[in-house]
């Protein structure tokens, strides 16, 4: 054989072996590697899950208890992070996702008549519903979507994207909101969450490739939203439906499942989209594992239900970690009326009142961030800025005379007025 030849042969077996293009296998999720790190840092985190899990496994017993009548409304701001043109999602894809949270909570998505027989009986609608938030923290008018540019070309599972100061967006009150950010992850990673108390208030949410995020995504397989279907569910706490024990089965040592009682026993994660019944080590059964569900690992056209377990779970978890949701206004458009701002204010207290020396402006837990004094004439005498968060300020009235003051308060777009009167 010629040298050429050789050569050539050489070339066609390196064409047949680095030739072909191989699709990139996307890791679906990073949650329960996050949890893992999160009680590294922080041990406590440890008991705090246990007590989810056994939250979880005590409300499986009493589902009619459990579930909600009337559907629950999760305010959502969508913090969009972004480098390039592209991962600047338009507000149209953003909305999109929200439509497909709805349907897939509500089970109302179209693919839903995909759900083998043997499962429908507990497919169910969760009654959680979402919308884009409606107004910011500090009560002024919003879209729910912050836009935000970053220097940083790519994120992983470390939450630097939760922070403005490390290239990213800084979180809304995680008692108000469901924080969805949406960037460029690394490391061919789908999305992360931190699960209920699983973590640190600063940075509770979920973080989704932007790629996968929305209808259509443009990421093959992944192009229909479920990424963030499945993220939100562990946001709600629930777990991977084969249980993250390594291909263990449920009763075994090593086995562990996801606490929810209607969810089959499964032995391992499943990818791609297999078709009709698949049993495995750990499920023999006539309906066999349920990959199907959003809390496994298929693609996006192959999944299509939660059931009444994770529902149940679900809603006990947010009736005891996440009940604040259910009160906040972030749905609600936000209003501007002078009347309405002096009611936002009403808990802000002077006391004492008339005062000879100094008086304490009890904020009651509003967010004001700075008060004025003015005289009989409506002139400013000082002006104080606070910080946000602070419970009160004390003002000195010792340089002043006696007579009537009006003390100004005011929160980000909220103001009020309290007279104050000085006598000595
Ligand atoms: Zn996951």
């Amino acid at each position: 054989m010629s040298h050429t030849s050789k050569t050539r042969i050489i070339l066609a077996m390196i064409l047949l072996i680095g030739g072909p293009s191989f699709a990139q296998q996307m890791k679906r999720c990073s949650s329960m590697e996050y949890l893992k790190d999160q009680i590294q840092k922080d041990p406590s985190i440890a008991e705090k899950i246990k007590d989810l899990r056994n939250l979880i496994a005590n409300s499986q017993a009493n589902q009619r208890l459990e579930q909600s009548n009337a559907n629950i409304t999760i305010p959502v701001v969508v913090h969009v992070v972004y480098k390039t043109t592209a991962q600047k999602l338009s507000v149209a894809r953003v909305q999109s996702q929200i439509d497909v949270l709805n349907e897939d909570y509500a089970r109302l998505n179209a693919d839903r008549v995909n759900t083998p027989s043997g499962f429908l009986s507990i497919a169910a609608d969760t009654k959680i519903r979402f919308c884009l938030a409606q107004r910011d923290p500090y009560g002024r008018p919003s879209t729910g979507i912050t836009y935000d540019s970053t220097t940083v070309a790519t994120f992983i599972d470390d939450d630097k994207v939760k922070f403005h100061s490390l290239g990213g967006a800084d979180i809304w009150d995680r008692n108000q909101y469901l924080n969805i950010w949406v960037c460029n992850l690394g490391s061919s990673l789908l999305g992360y969450s931190q699960f209920p108390n699983g973590g640190q208030p600063t940075t509770d949410g979920v973080v989704i490739l932007y790629t996968a995020f929305g209808r259509p995504g443009t990421l093959t397989d992944y192009t229909l939203g479920r990424t963030t279907t499945h993220e939100v569910g562990h946001w709600f706490g629930l777990y991977h439906i084969w249980g993250d024990d390594g291909g263990a089965c449920a009763g075994t040592a090593q086995g562990g499942d996801d606490a929810v009682a209607d969810t089959p026993d499964q032995a391992d994660q499943t990818f791609g989209c297999p078709s009709g019944v698949v049993t495995d080590a750990c499920n023999n059964t006539a309906n066999g594992i349920m990959y199907m569900n959003y809390m496994d690992y298929t693609n996006d056209n192959c999944m299509n239900l939660f059931t009444q377990g994770q529902t149940t779970a679900m809603t006990s978890i947010l009736n005891a970690v996440r009940k604040t949701l259910k009160t906040s206004k972030g749905c609600t458009p936000a209003v501007t009326g002078m009347e309405e701002q002096a009611i936002a204010l009403a808990a802000v207290q002077v006391f004492p009142n008339p005062t000879s020396e100094t008086a304490t402006v009890d904020f009651g837990g509003e967010p004001i961030h700075e008060i004025a004094l003015y005289d009989l004439l409506g002139k400013r005498i000082w002006m104080k800025q606070v910080t946000v968060g602070a419970p009160n300020e004390t003002i000195d009235f010792s340089n002043l005379g006696d007579g009537l003051y009006t003390l100004q308060i005011n929160s980000a777009d909220k103001q009020t007025h309290r007279k104050i009167v000085v006598k000595k």
